[in-house]
């Protein structure tokens, strides 16, 4: 563990000395906490944030929090696990800094509202994709009828293809913007705080959205494409 720790609010950051920028990330964990699912969730935890400085460490400790995911090492950007973030900032140009933190920021509070029960990592990437409105490098190149099927998405999340990958992240990201456009941020939270209640998905789709996975699927499938790009929702968030 790192030497230092500072408490900030909801959040206690641990780091080494001479590590640089932790102003900087507490100041974005704070503007994230002002505006990621804050309508949607109910009250917060404390979170830990842990800047890592070795990179074995770092590796090692990315590994152990996502340890089927088959990239989890060689992710620059951090990883969260509960209610835990960790990263390392040395990796990381300071300009992709605002979207990491608020995509990080969103995993934490999703685990915080479900508890210890796994989602679908469509649902969990989506949310944390549209808390951010960037749904990666694929962002804007899906391509009609190439799509990759909602039952192959989980584990093309988890494989080294990275482009398979950057594609579920990308289709994730369409798949609950598309719920938002449709139903609303409040449905959104209502849902997770239904998963956190023990629903099954299915059930908690139905209640809070009023269509299952595969509906939310199939009504995505029928949006208008524009151009070469995702279908996009009028209204949503997406920047193609
Ligand atoms: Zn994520």
């Amino acid at each position: 563990m790192p030497a230092l720790c500072r408490s900030e609010g909801t959040f206690v950051v641990h780091y080494d000395r001479g590590e640089q920028h932790v102003d900087r990330l507490v100041a974005l964990l704070h503007e994230a906490e002002r505006s990621v699912l804050l309508r949607a969730v109910p009250s917060r935890p404390a979170f830990r944030v842990v800047i890592f400085s070795d990179r074995r460490r770092y590796a090692a400790a990315c590994k152990s929090m996502d340890p089927q995911n088959a990239r989890a090492p060689n992710s620059p950007a951090g990883a969260a696990a509960d209610t835990l973030y960790i990263c390392r900032l040395r990796d990381l140009p300071l300009s992709r800094l605002p979207r990491l933190v608020r995509h990080e920021y969103a995993h934490m509070v999703i685990n915080a509202t479900v508890g210890n029960r796994p989602l679908p990592r469509w649902l969990a990437e989506g949310i944390a994709c549209w808390a951010t409105g960037y749904g990666g490098p694929s962002e804007g190149r899906l391509q009609p009828g190439k799509a990759v099927p909602l039952e192959q998405m989980e584990a093309a999340f988890l494989g080294t293809d990275r482009a398979q990958t950057n594609l579920v992240y990308a289709q994730a990201h369409a798949l609950v913007s598309l719920l938002v456009q449709q139903r609303g941020e409040e449905a959104l939270g209502d849902l997770l705080r239904r998963l956190g209640a023990g629903s099954t998905l299915e059930q908690a789709m139905l209640a809070s959205v009023g269509m299952d996975a595969h509906a939310l699927w199939e009504t995505w499938q029928r949006q208008p494409w524009q151009g070469k790009g995702t279908p996009i929702p009028p209204g949503s968030n997406i920047q193609p």
